[in-house]
């Protein structure tokens, strides 16, 4: 049996670097990195995120602003708000929370976004910069995986890295990073064949489909580090003695909520791995801090400091 890479001792460090630098350049320069939240619609989920983002530059010291429109919202209006931001001297990072209403096609959106504010790295231009490993902004759930690795000196180079999952808001961008970092990387989707097998040769072993313990121990290679990105929600209790057996933690958070978070490995995979990401707690509390540092970047960067 391996150990749990907690995430919230590395995302703890960063806010604070983050928090430290923020009040040196408002000594120096009078002036705070920015960070504007837009939000379209009603989504529950969308505005616990936004919430949770406007809280953590409120403690770290940066300025923060949300910005709700209602979920009938004109496209072209959304631009014209995108574009006022993108001209705001005081607005370092823009984030567009995402779904965005099924009228709204997010790429447009997205595109509008100025590359020198797109703290979320989800730009074209700045998934080109991953591509050509150039200095460009990632996104935040990529990067605070590789940060991980990285703290807890877990070597990629020459490394099998599997990762299960394609999307550019998690997997490509992943593979792509952890190709810059020279590891050798075979990403997977619904249509990979043998998965479980494919699976099994990884020395880094990484999660990112959205579906609950859907990875097995048996696809885990015993001793290879496993990094689950997956956030599922379960709320029936059979499942749940299934997952933790009689983990007394497990039956208290689905008491007190009403359900409990698992990943998209199965929790006996621990036993197998030389390491492994906890969920909740894991890759989880990364991908706001990785938020807190690009805007500080985009901050830096806009200011030539
Ligand atoms: P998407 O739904 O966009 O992508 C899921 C990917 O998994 C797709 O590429 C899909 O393949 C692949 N996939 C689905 N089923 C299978 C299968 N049976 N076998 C192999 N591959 C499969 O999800 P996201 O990338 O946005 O998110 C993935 C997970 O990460 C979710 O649980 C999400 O909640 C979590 N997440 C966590 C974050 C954090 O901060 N910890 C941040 C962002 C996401 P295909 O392309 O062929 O359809």
């Amino acid at each position: 049996m391996g150990s749990w890479l907690e995430g919230k001792i590395l995302a703890d460090k960063i806010k604070e670097e983050v928090k430290q630098q923020a009040m040196q350049y408002k000594d120096t320069h009078g002036k705070v990195p920015g960070l504007v939240a837009v939000l379209v619609g009603e989504n529950k989920s969308s505005q616990v995120y936004v919430r949770s983002k406007e809280k953590a530059c409120q403690a770290l010291g940066l300025f923060s602003e949300v910005q709700h429109y209602p979920s009938d919202t004109p496209p072209a209006i959304l631009l014209e708000k995108i574009d006022e931001l993108n001209r705001r001297e005081e607005v370092d990072g823009i984030l567009v929370q995402l779904p965005l209403p099924p009228h709204i096609d997010p790429q447009k959106i997205i595109c509008a976004v100025s590359p020198d504010k797109d703290v979320d790295g989800l730009h074209p231009f700045s998934l080109g910069t991953i591509l050509m490993n150039r200095v460009g902004f990632r996104p935040c759930t990529p990067l605070g995986v590789v940060e991980l690795l990285k703290y807890n000196k877990i070597p990629i180079e020459g490394r099998d890295v599997v990762v299960v999952g394609r999307s550019i808001l998690v997997g490509k961008s992943l593979a792509a990073m952890l190709t810059n970092e020279n590891g050798t990387v075979t990403i997977c989707h619904s249509k990979t064949r043998d998965l479980d097998k494919v699976c099994a040769r990884a020395d880094i072993l990484i999660a990112a489909m959205g579906k609950a313990v859907f990875v097995k121990p048996e696809f885990v290679k015993p001793g290879a580090v496993v990094i689950d990105v997956g956030i599922n929600s379960v709320s029936d209790p059979v499942k749940v003695k299934e997952y933790f057996g009689d983990d007394v933690k497990r039956q208290q958070d689905l008491q007190a909520k009403g359900y409990t978070l698992v990943g998209d490995v199965h929790p006996a995979a621990f036993e197998r791995a030389g390491a492994m990401t906890p969920v909740p707690g894991g890759v989880g509390p990364l991908t706001i801090a990785m938020l807190m540092r690009n805007t500080l970047e985009a901050f830096k960067r806009r200011k030539g400091l």
